[in-house]
C-alpha cells in the first residue's frame, strides 16, 4: 500500500492511495493540472493511472479539480447521492458517478471502503476508511466535532489523517473573518481546532497507529508550530513508534510505502529519531513559493 497527501487546507485537499489493484484519490480539491504535477513529482504517476476518486463532500477545496478531469473520463467518482448531486450542479460535464450509502462498507477492487458521516456544513459529508489486506487508512477532515461513530473508526488504522484546522486563539484574533464566519468555523458543523484534534487523538490512541498526519491547517488561523504545541501534552499517549507529520497548508507529504514496513517490528522511538523522525512533533516548514488563493471558508 502506498499513500501520499498531495495537498491539504483551503488551497485544495487530495490524497493518493495505491494498492496492487487500485490507484485512487481521496478528494480532488486541486486543479487537474496541479494534481497531475503532484502525482508525477511524488509518486511517478499520471492522471491516466487514477481509477477512481472518493469524495468526502462538495466544498470547493475538495472537488475543485473535477471540472478539469473531464479529459480523463475513465475516472469513476464515488460519493453518496447528496454529495454527488451537489457537486454535479457545479460541473459543466457529467462524469461517471458511482453512489454509495453513507455508513455502508463496500468493495472496490482490492479495497474495502467504509464511509462514515461527520458533522460539517455540507449536504452529507463523510470520512473514509480504506482497508487492503491487514492495512488500513482512515481519513478524517472537515468536521466540527467527533461523535462516537467517528471515534469508533479511528482505532484500527495504520495511517491516520486528522484535521487540525485552527488555533482557537488565532481564529478569535483574526481581523479578516467576520464574527459569523468564526462561529461557523468553530461551531459543531465547522472544523476541528488544534485542541479538539489533540483531545480526539488522546482519547482514541491505538498501538496500531504508525503514521499520523495532521492536515487542513488554516493559512491565517493556524501554524504547524501551534499544532505541535497543542499536541505536545498528549504525545506520550500516542504509540511511541507512531510518526507524526504536521503538514503546512498546501504542502504534500512524502510518499509512504507500507509494503516495505514491518507491522510486527515497529521501530523504537530512538531508532526513529536516528532516522530523523524524532518522536517529538516536528512541523514541516511552509514553502513560500507555493501559490495560495485568498482564504475562504471550506
Ligand atoms: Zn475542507
Ligand atoms: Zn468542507
Amino acid at each position: 500500500m502506498r499513500f501520499c497527501i498531495l495537498g491539504s487546507g483551503s488551497s485544495g485537499n487530495s490524497a493518493l492511495l495505491q494498492t496492487a489493484g487500485a490507484t485512487v484519490l481521496i478528494d480532488a480539491g486541486l486543479s487537474a493540472r496541479r494534481l497531475g504535477q503532484l502525482l508525477a513529482e511524488h509518486a511517478a504517476l499520471s492522471l491516466d493511472k487514477i481509477d477512481a476518486i472518493f469524495l468526502t463532500h462538495e466544498h470547493g477545496d475538495h472537488c475543485a479539480g473535477l471540472d478539469g478531469l473531464r479529459k480523463h473520463p475513465h475516472i469513476r467518482l464515488y460519493a453518496n447521492e447528496a454529495t454527488a448531486r451537489a457537486i454535479q450542479a457545479k460541473l459543466k460535464h457529467r462524469p461517471h458517478w458511482v453512489h454509495f450509502e453513507t455508513g455502508a462498507r463496500f468493495a472496490y477492487r482490492d479495497l474495502e471502503v467504509t464511509s462514515f458521516s461527520v458533522p460539517h456544513d455540507a449536504q452529507e459529508p463523510v470520512g473514509f476508511r480504506f482497508e487492503c489486506g491487514d492495512q488500513a487508512v482512515v481519513s478524517l477532515t472537515d468536521l466540527g466535532y467527533a461523535p462516537a461513530n467517528v471515534r469508533a473508526q479511528l482505532a484500527e488504522a495504520d495511517i491516520l489523517v486528522v484535521e487540525a484546522n485552527h488555533c482557537a486563539e488565532l481564529l478569535k484574533a483574526d481581523p479578516k473573518r467576520p464574527w459569523s464566519l468564526k462561529q461557523r468555523i468553530s461551531g459543531r458543523h465547522g472544523h476541528l481546532s488544534n485542541a479538539a484534534a489533540a483531545e480526539l487523538l488522546a482519547a482514541t490512541a491505538n498501538p496500531r497507529w504508525r503514521h499520523l498526519f495532521l492536515v487542513h491547517l488554516s493559512r491565517d488561523c493556524n501554524h504547524p508550530e501551534a499544532v505541535a504545541t497543542a499536541l505536545a501534552p498528549i504525545r506520550a499517549q500516542l504509540p511511541p513508534h507512531c510518526e507524526v507529520t504536521i503538514l503546512a497548508p498546501g504542502e504534500a507529504s512524502p510518499l509512504l510505502d507500507l509494503s516495505t514496513a514491518h507491522n510486527d517490528d515497529a521501530p523504537s522511538a530512538a531508532a526513529a529519531a536516528a532516522e530523523g523522525h524524532s518522536d517529538s512533533l516536528s512541523p514541516t516548514v511552509e514553502k513560500p513559493s507555493f501559490p495560495f488563493p485568498s482564504p475562504s471558508y471550506s
